[in-house]
C-alpha cells in the first residue's frame, strides 16, 4: 500500500518510477487470494480514520487530494457499531464520539470529564510532523484516567490495531491510533480490500508506473554511502537515482551489502498473531451477532505482549466484515477473529505438526471469542486460519511482524544516502497509516531533487 501510494505520486509528477514486488499479486500484508473458489481478504477488518464525503481534514481527505481519488473511487461504508468488551463492562462507540464518552459516563462515572480533558490535549495528525514520540502513552493515559480497567479498555484496541511494541506504544502513536479509531472510525468498501488496491494500481499505470511482479530484490548493493545498484531475483540488476523500501527497517538493512551486523531485537517486531476465517451459511446478525468489531479481554487487565503458546486466548478482536451500514447483503457470512501469537513457537513444528496445531487452535480461538458473541460454530461453512508463519512467506517480515519493528524511523532515512524506508516501520501502521506513509516520505525526499 506504500509503495504504490508512492509510486502514484512520483508518476504523478513524471518521475520514472519502477515498484518491485517479489510475489505474485499486489497487496503485501493486506492482499487477497482466491480459495475453494472464494474470494479471501488477506487482512481486512476496517479502514480506520472514516471520513463521509466533504470533509476536508484528516488523513483520509489528504490521502485522497494527494493521490487525486474521488470518494466515489472507495465508496467506503461506515461501520454498524463496535465494542471493547471486559468482564462485566462493555463499551459500545460508533464513528460518533459522543456515543464513547456516554458509554464511558455510564460505566466510569467520575471519569468522562477525565476523558474529554484527555482528548482535549491529544496532539492533532498535522502537528506530529516527521519525528514525534513523546515518551510513553500509558503515562500520559494515567495522568488524566484513574480508573485502572477503563486505561486498559482504551488501549486493547489501539494496541490491537497497531501496537508495534508490547504494553506501551509512544504518545505520538497513540494520537495517531486514538484519532482514528475513536474519534475517526471505521469503514469498508463493499468490495473489500480489492476495490482499494485496484483502484492505486489503475492510476499508477495510467500515470506511466511500472510494476514488476516476481521482481524480489536481493541485494542493495552499497558503493560509496549510496545505492550503486539492485540486484534481483530473476538475475537481473537495476540502476537508479532513489530507491524506497516497504518492506520494513531491519528486512531492508539485511538486503544492504555493507551492513553485516546481527539486528537487535529493537530491529524487529516480536508480536505475531493469528487470524482465522470463518465463512458462516447465514449472515451474522441471524445469529444475534450485529456488531462490527468486537476487542475482547477476558480479565481486568490486558495482557498485549508475545505469548508463550502459539496463541494467547485471553483476548481478541472479533470482525465481521457483514457488519457495515450497507444498502444490500454481502451475501455470505464472515466471522474473522485475529489474536496475539508466538513465531517462534509455530516455527518450530514439523509441517504435519503444523497442520494439527492450526485445527486445534482454530478450535480452540473460536471457542474463546464465543464466549462474546453468539455462538456461530454450527454455521461454519468453510474455513481458513493464518498464523505468523503465514504472514512471513507471503510478505518477508520477520517474525511475521504485523506492526513491525518498535522502533519506528520517523525520519525514513537510512544510512544510505539515496535510500529510504516508508510503510510500517516508518512509523504509520495499517493501511491509511501506510498510504500516508508513501505520500510523505515521497514529498519530503524524493520530490525535492530533480
Ligand atoms: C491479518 C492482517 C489484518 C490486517 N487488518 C487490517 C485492517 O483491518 N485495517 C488496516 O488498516 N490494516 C490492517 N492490517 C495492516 C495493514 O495491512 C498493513 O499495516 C499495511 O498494509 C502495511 O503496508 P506496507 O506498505 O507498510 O507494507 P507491506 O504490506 O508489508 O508491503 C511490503 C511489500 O514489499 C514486498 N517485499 C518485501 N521484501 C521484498 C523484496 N526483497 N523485494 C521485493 N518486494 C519485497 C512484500 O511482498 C510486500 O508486498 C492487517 C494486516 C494483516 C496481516
Amino acid at each position: 500500500m506504500s509503495g504504490l501510494a508512492a509510486g502514484i505520486r512520483l508518476a504523478h509528477y513524471n518521475k520514472r518510477v519502477c515498484i518491485l514486488e517479489r510475489h505474485n499479486t499486489i497487496g503485501g500484508l493486506n492482499s487477497f487470494y482466491r480459495q475453494g473458489g472464494r474470494h479471501f481478504d488477506v487482512g481486512l477488518h476496517a479502514l480506520t480514520n472514516y471520513a463521509p464525503k466533504g470533509t476536508k481534514r484528516g488523513p483520509f481527505s489528504r490521502i485522497m487530494k494527494m493521490l487525486r481519488f474521488t470518494f466515489e473511487d472507495f465508496a467506503l461504508i461506515p461501520q454498524i457499531g463496535s465494542e471493547v468488551a471486559f468482564p462485566g463492562v462493555t463499551l459500545h462507540f460508533t464513528n460518533d464520539f459522543d456515543l464513547f464518552e456516554s458509554e464511558v459516563a455510564l460505566a466510569f462515572p467520575g471519569q468522562v470529564d477525565r476523558l474529554q480533558a484527555m482528548v482535549s490535549q491529544l496532539v492533532d495528525y498535522d502537528q506530529l510532523g516527521l519525528g514525534a514520540t513523546g515518551g510513553s502513552a500509558r503515562e500520559f493515559v494515567a495522568s488524566y484516567i484513574t480508573d485502572p480497567l477503563l486505561i486498559e479498555m482504551i488501549f486493547c484496541p489501539l494496541l490491537y490495531y497497531g501496537g508495534a511494541r508490547e504494553r506501551d506504544m509512544e504518545f505520538g502513536q497513540f494520537c495517531i491510533m486514538f484519532r482514528s479509531i475513536f474519534l475517526e472510525g471505521f469503514s469498508r468498501p463493499f468490495a473489500g480490500v480489492r476495490l482499494i488496491l485496484k483502484q492505486l494500481l489503475r492510476k499508477f499505470k495510467a500515470l506511466g508506473g511500472e510494476l514488476r511482479m516476481r521482481a524480489g530484490v536481493e541485494e542493495i548493493v552499497a558503493r560509496d554511502g549510496k545505492v550503486g545498484k539492485l540486484l534481483l531475483s530473476d538475475g537481473s540488476e537495476i540502476e537508479t537515482k532513489f530507491v524506497l523500501s516497504s518492506a520494513g527497517w531491519y528486512e531492508t538493512m539485511r538486503l544492504c551489502s555493507d551492513i553485516h551486523h546481527q539486528p537487535s531485537e529493537r530491529e524487529y517486531g516480536r508480536l505475531g498473531f493469528v487470524e482465522t476465517i470463518s465463512v458462516l451459511d447465514k449472515e451474522p446478525k441471524q445469529l444475534g451477532h450485529g456488531r462490527t468489531i468486537v476487542f475482547f479481554n477476558d480479565s481486568q487487565r490486558f495482557e498485549y505482549s508475545r505469548p508463550s503458546d502459539p496463541v494467547d486466548l485471553r483476548s481478541g478482536v472479533i470482525c465481521s466484515p457483514n457488519n457495515f451500514d450497507y444498502d444490500e447483503p454481502l451475501g455470505e457470512g464472515m466471522i474473522r477473529i485475529t489474536a496475539l501469537a508466538n513465531y517462534d513457537a509455530w516455527a518450530t513444528l514439523s509441517e504435519e505438526e503444523y497442520r494439527r496445531e492450526k485445527q486445534l487452535w482454530y478450535d480452540r480461538t473460536l471457542e474463546s471469542a464465543v464466549r462474546f458473541i453468539p455462538d456461530f460454530r454450527d454455521s461454519v461453512v468453510d474455513s481458513d486460519m493464518f498464523t505468523p508463519l503465514t504472514v512471513h512467506r507471503f510478505t518477508g517480515k520477520a517474525k511475521g511482524a504485523i506492526y513491525g519493528a518498535p522502533e519506528k524511523r520517523y525520519t525514513g532515512q537510512t544510512h544510505l544516502e539515496n535510500l529510504f524506508v516508508c510503510g510500517t516501520d516508518q512509523g504509520m501502521v495499517g493501511i491509511i497509516g501506510a498510504i500516508v506513509s508513501g505520500i510523505t516520505i515521497t514529498s519530503k525526499y524524493l520530490l525535492k531533487e530533480d
